[in-house]
C-alpha cells in the first residue's frame, strides 16, 4: 500500500506531501523528493491500482489517488510503430541486461522517481504508470501517457555517458499548454511530441547540455535539440531520426 508520511516534520526541511513520492517499480517503497537517490529494497506485493495515502494535512483534505489501472501491454500498444525505436538502438537495448532502471528528478519541485521499469522481458505496469505522473504537465497537474521507449532512450543514455540520472525539465503537454507555450514564445511548435507522451527535456547532472547531446545524437534513437541559455537542456523525443 502507498507509504504514509507525516507532513511538516523533518530534520532540515519539511518531509514531502505524500502526493510527492512514488514508488520504484517493485520496491514498495517511497522515494522522497529532495533526498539523494538510494537503493531501493523490499519486494513489493501491492498489485492493487489505487493506494490511500490517508488524510493529508498539508493539502486540500482527504485524498485518495487513482491510479490508472494501466496494464504494459496495452500501454505499449498505444504506442505502435510511431514510437518505436529504430533498428539500431533496440538492438542494442534487446542485447543489455534482464533489468532496466532509471532514477529521474523534476526540476520544478524535486520529485523523484527511482527504479526498474523493465524487467525479463516485459515492462512494469506500475512503474511506467508512476513514470508518467511525475512527467505530467505541471502546468495543468494533469498526467499523460508517456511511451516507454521514452524510457528506454533514457535508459541508453544511461549507459553511453558520465553521470548518473536525469533531471527532466517538462515532458507531457497538455494541448492547452503547448498552445499555450506556442502563443507566448511565439517559437514553440503548436503541435508536439510533448503533447503526444513522446517527448522528454532533460539535463544530466555533472555533464553539460552540449555532452549530454552528443550522445544522444550518436544514440540515433529519435528526436535531438539543444535549448541554449543559462541553464540548457535537450529535448529527447520518439520520432523520425533527427537533431536541431
Ligand atoms: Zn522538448
Amino acid at each position: 500500500m502507498g507509504q504514509r508520511l507525516p507532513c511538516g516534520s523533518g530534520r532540515n526541511r519539511p518531509v514531502p506531501c505524500p502526493r510527492r513520492v512514488h514508488r520504484g517499480a517493485g520496491t514498495g517503497r517511497g522515494v522522497a523528493p529532495a533526498a539523494p537517490p538510494r537503493p531501493l529494497s523490499a519486494a513489493m506485493t501491492d498489485t492493487t491500482d489505487t493506494f490511500d495515502a490517508g488524510p493529508c494535512p498539508c493539502c486540500t483534505g482527504p485524498f485518495r489517488v487513482r491510479r490508472r489501472a494501466l496494464l504494459a501491454a496495452s500501454l505499449v500498444a498505444a504506442f505502435p510503430a510511431k514510437a518505436a525505436l529504430p533498428e539500431g538502438p533496440a538492438r542494442t537495448l534487446a542485447g543489455l541486461g534482464p533489468e532496466r532502471r532509471l532514477s529521474l528528478v523534476h526540476a520544478a519541485d524535486e520529485e523523484r522517481w527511482e527504479g526498474t521499469y523493465w524487467r525479463n522481458g516485459a515492462y512494469d505496469a506500475q512503474a511506467l504508470d508512476a513514470l508518467s505522473h511525475l512527467l505530467r504537465d505541471r502546468t495543468a497537474d494533469k498526467a499523460g501517457t508517456i511511451a516507454p521507449s521514452v524510457f528506454d532512450i533514457l535508459y541508453l543514455l544511461d549507459r553511453r555517458i558520465v553521470g548518473r540520472g536525469f533531471v527532466v525539465v517538462s515532458a507531457y503537454r497538455t494541448p492547452e499548454t503547448q498552445a499555450a507555450l506556442a502563443a507566448r514564445w511565439g517559437r514553440a511548435a503548436t503541435s508536439s511530441f510533448h503533447v503526444t507522451g513522446q517527448a522528454v527535456d532533460v539535463r544530466r547532472p555533472g555533464l553539460h547540455a552540449t555532452g549530454l547531446l552528443g550522445a544522444a545524437v550518436q544514440l540515433r534513437a529519435g528526436g535531438v535539440g539543444l535549448y541554449r541559455g543559462a541553464s540548457p537542456y535537450v529535448h529527447l523525443d520518439t520520432g523520425p531520426v533527427r537533431r536541431w
